[in-house]
């Protein structure tokens, strides 16, 4: 049984008057990476803003750059601070947005820049990857209503106990999505370096097939397993708030991907809608400890645990590598014997169709076995398949799946 779990989303109801034409455009890092691509995005902005729409714009921090300062508070010390370090790699978001409120001054339309905090982003005291409990958009309501655009730095917020803190690699989606569903605008459009939500990776598959439509359930899935692209939290807030979301370009005009309800349409177009990976998961096995207890512990240190397989007196369970400190002081605490087996990659083939189609776990097996990958720690929901192999063994993995289940072919698109 898959253990995925979704948590509660943030209060945001009593803000949601209704505004009509309220847009939120999210920008990623790679949209903003130098100083002429910012320039085109403010150029982007000012044209929806020129068409009558109250803008508000999201923006990441630019290129490389909280990765940098990642880097940089690593030189300084081995266990930054959490407060210190959340103080520092929200600085990238802040540029951006200055930057960018320069440049759209320059092409004639007024602009205001906020950071998280001032835009009333309140979260809870998990630094490095802290949920919004709030938004309290009223400062956001009375620049849009002096026709300003507004430009938020993503990534952000400012704690109950008044602390900047960051929401998790990939927040400024989350950012995006609240101030959405605050602002109740009509959709919320994510502009990043790919044309969409894909079969596949398309780093990885290079004719992975754009999706046309993906319904929020499965959207979780394929951020759950690894697809990057939108933040899982960002999704959780999209599907429980019901903002429309259109995963597009910053490099084009097309038409992107909507990340909507399901309909009747999507289950019989198509039956598989993608692959996902992930390098980024830890597997730990755990013997002789009471269930409730490890879990517990591992809750308590704030580990995202995923998948959980129990056999026998063994519990094996997955968590982000990049919670690997804390889970392993948390086993400790716990008092568990605990092996955690390194070098493996989780795949997952993720579609709303598998509900009502069966043999999918045929095929997918007898693809592994034809390609001689051996699946280990297998674990399903109604709309997902996944596994672990050895890391080695992912990309081949992948695009097996991908050919078996022919997602490139024209026939697995769907129109809505
Ligand atoms: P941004 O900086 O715009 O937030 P991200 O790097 O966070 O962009 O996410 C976009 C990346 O997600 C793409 O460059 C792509 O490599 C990766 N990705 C992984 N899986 C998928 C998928 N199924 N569809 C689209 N992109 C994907
Ligand atoms: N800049 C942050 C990151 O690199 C947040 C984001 O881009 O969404 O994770
Ligand atoms: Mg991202």
């Amino acid at each position: 049984m898959s253990t995925t779990e979704y948590e509660a989303v943030p209060a945001v109801a009593g803000e949601a008057t209704s505004r009509a034409g309220t847009v939120v455009m999210k920008f990623g890092g790679t949209s903003v990476g130098d100083p002429q691509k910012l320039k085109d995005v403010a150029a982007r902005i000012v044209a929806a803003h020129g068409e009558g729409t109250r803008v508000v714009a999201v923006l990441s921090a630019m290129g490389d750059t909280t990765d940098e300062l990642v880097r940089l508070a690593y030189e300084i010390s081995p266990r930054p601070e959490p407060r210190e370090l959340d103080m520092l790699i929200s600085v990238g978001e802040r540029i951006s947005c200055a930057l960018a409120a320069m440049a759209i001054h320059d092409l004639g339309d007024e602009a205001i820049s906020l950071t998280g905090s001032q835009a009333g982003i309140v979260t809870d005291t998990v630094h490095g990857k802290a949920k919004i409990v709030d938004v309290r958009a009223r400062r956001i309501h009375e620049a849009l209503d002096q026709n300003k655009v507004v430009l938020v730095a993503g990534f952000q917020g400012v704690s109950t106990d008044l602390d900047i803190t960051t929401l998790g690699r990939g927040g400024s989606d989350t950012t995006a999505v609240a101030l959405a569903a605050a602002l109740a605008a009509s959709h919320c459009e994510i502009y990043t370096d790919v044309a969409g939500v894909f079969s596949a990776d398309p780093r990885m598959v290079p004719n992975a097939r754009k999706l046309h439509a993906v319904s929020y359930d499965e959207m979780l899935e394929l951020s759950a397993s690894g697809a990057k692209v939108l933040q899982l939290r960002s999704v959780e807030v999209a599907r429980n708030y019901g903002v429309k979301l259109h995963v597009r370009s910053t490099f084009s005009d097309g038409d992107g991907t909507w990340v909507t309800e399901e309909d009747e349409r999507m289950l019989e177009k198509a039956i598989i809608s993608g692959v996902a990976h992930t390098f980024d998961e830890a597997v730990y096995r755990v013997q002789s400890v009471d269930r409730a207890d490890l879990f517990a512990a591992l809750a308590d240190a704030g580990v995202n645990v995923d998948t959980i397989i129990q056999t026998g007196d063994e519990i094996v369970f997955s968590a982000p590598l990049g919670d690997g400190g804390d889970a392993e002081s948390a086993l400790d605490r716990a008092s568990a014997d605990c092996d955690r087996i390194d070098g493996l990659a989780k795949v997952s083939l993720i579609g709303a169709g598998m509900k009502s189609h069966p043999g999918i776990a045929a095929r997918t097996f007898a693809t592994l076995r034809d390609i001689g990958v051996e699946a280990r720690f297998i674990v399903t929901s109604p709309i997902k398949i996944s596994f672990f192999v050895e890391r080695a063994d992912a990309e081949r993995t992948v695009l097996a799946l991908h050919e078996a289940f022919e997602l490139a072919s024209a026939g697995s698109e769907r129109e809505h």
